[in-house]
């Protein structure tokens, strides 16, 4: 199960300062690596993609860094060139996560070892490890962040609540989903929590690509439907781009201040923590990229270097053709109490950011 950088028995007959050049490659120039994330059109993954660029430099390696416009083709083809180049190992945030098997087939045939970053990649044997959040958690936190807001264990009150899910090419959604619904599922079961739309299923409750305007549209149409004479009180968002567009179809619908609704999020992003100092965004959940980068470079080194990386699950992961052994971060909420020690404190941000 274990990669080698170099053919079985070669690396075995070399001593170690004829390993350590050979190792870098041919004439002596750095061993490449390629990164593939998935979009920029969050801030996130361009972060995460800086991250584990500078990081693998830092570490002596040439890095390739591309990303892939949410489309599935250009990911594949952005892979199979790096493949072609000669990279020694892949970190990759998929697109699709299932739609990776065949450029990966070709990789394993180069011995590349692949490394899942935050986003499972699913229905291939061909991925070595995983590294990211405890996602299921990430939905447990914005699920209980919304019962403690509204006071759901000290009321007999109801109130309205609408549920987004996130896109589901991506495993995390699911996870994100789940999390939250196993926490609110009691509420809305003894009718503490409302769901007027009715759309209480992860497919109804879908953002495809995560995108704002999808969210804002669905918005849009849930409350011209369902919300004539009633106020929404409550809304699941599991990612601070799916937050702002529904903040921006409630703003546009007439809600404003105390009359928004609790919204949760996910990323941290610094407009999301913006809108959460103004008192529109309520919550967000924190993911320090920075930390997943280290974990991602460490578990490259360890494979080139022929160890076996550090994990700490190794059943949650089913990737539909194996568990996947990973490597799990612990998310944290995020609001208008905590950002600045959590966000600024840790130089994530600056106070300059928020001027
Ligand atoms: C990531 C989230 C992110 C979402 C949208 C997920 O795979 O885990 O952090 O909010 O993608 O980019």
């Amino acid at each position: 199960k274990r990669r080698h950088l170099l053919a079985a028995g070669g690396a075995a007959a070399l001593s170690a300062p004829l390993l350590t050049a050979c190792a870098s490659g041919d004439g002596g120039g750095k061993d490449k690596i390629g990164v593939s994330m998935p979009t920029q059109t969050s801030e996130r993954w361009i972060a995460d993609g800086d991250n584990v660029k500078a990081q693998l430099e830092e570490a002596g390696y040439d890095v390739i860094l591309n990303f892939a416009a949410d489309k599935v083709d250009r990911q594949i083809n952005q892979i199979e060139t790096m493949v072609s180049q000669g990279v020694v190992a892949l970190v990759i945030a998929a697109k699709d996560g299932s739609t990776l098997g065949g450029v990966l087939g070709q990789a394993k045939e180069d011995d590349i070892p692949v490394i899942a970053y935050d986003r499972l990649i699913t229905e291939t044997e061909d991925v070595d490890y995983y590294v990211t959040f405890d996602n299921y958690n990430v939905g447990v936190l914005q699920g209980q962040y919304i019962v403690d807001a509204l006071g759901l264990d000290d009321t007999d009150e109801a109130f309205n609540i609408e549920l987004f899910a996130g896109s589901l090419d991506d495993n995390n959604a699911f996870f994100f989903w789940d999390g939250a619904i196993d926490t609110l599922k009691p509420y809305i079961d003894d009718g503490k929590l409302v769901v007027r739309s009715g759309q209480t299923e992860i497919e109804q409750a879908a953002t495809e690509s995560w995108l704002a305007e999808n969210a804002q549209d669905r918005m849009d149409n849930i409350l011209s439907t369902h919300y004539s004479s009633e106020k929404v009180d409550a809304v699941l968002a599991p990612f601070d781009g799916i937050s702002r567009g529904i903040i921006a179809s409630l703003e546009s619908n007439g809600y404003t201040g105390e009359d928004l609704p609790v919204i949760t999020g996910q990323d941290a992003e610094l407009e999301s923590v913006k809108a959460i100092i103004d008192g529109r965004q309520t919550q967000t959940v924190f993911k320090d990229t920075r930390e997943l980068a280290k974990v991602a470079v460490s578990m490259v080194e360890d494979l080139l270097a022929g160890e076996d990386p550090e994990v700490n699950d190794t059943e949650t992961y089913d990737n539909g053709k194996k568990v996947v052994e990973s490597y799990l971060l612990e998310p944290v909420n995020v609001d208008a109490s905590n950002w600045e020690e959590l966000l600024v404190g840790s130089d994530y941000y600056t106070e300059d950011d928020f001027k």
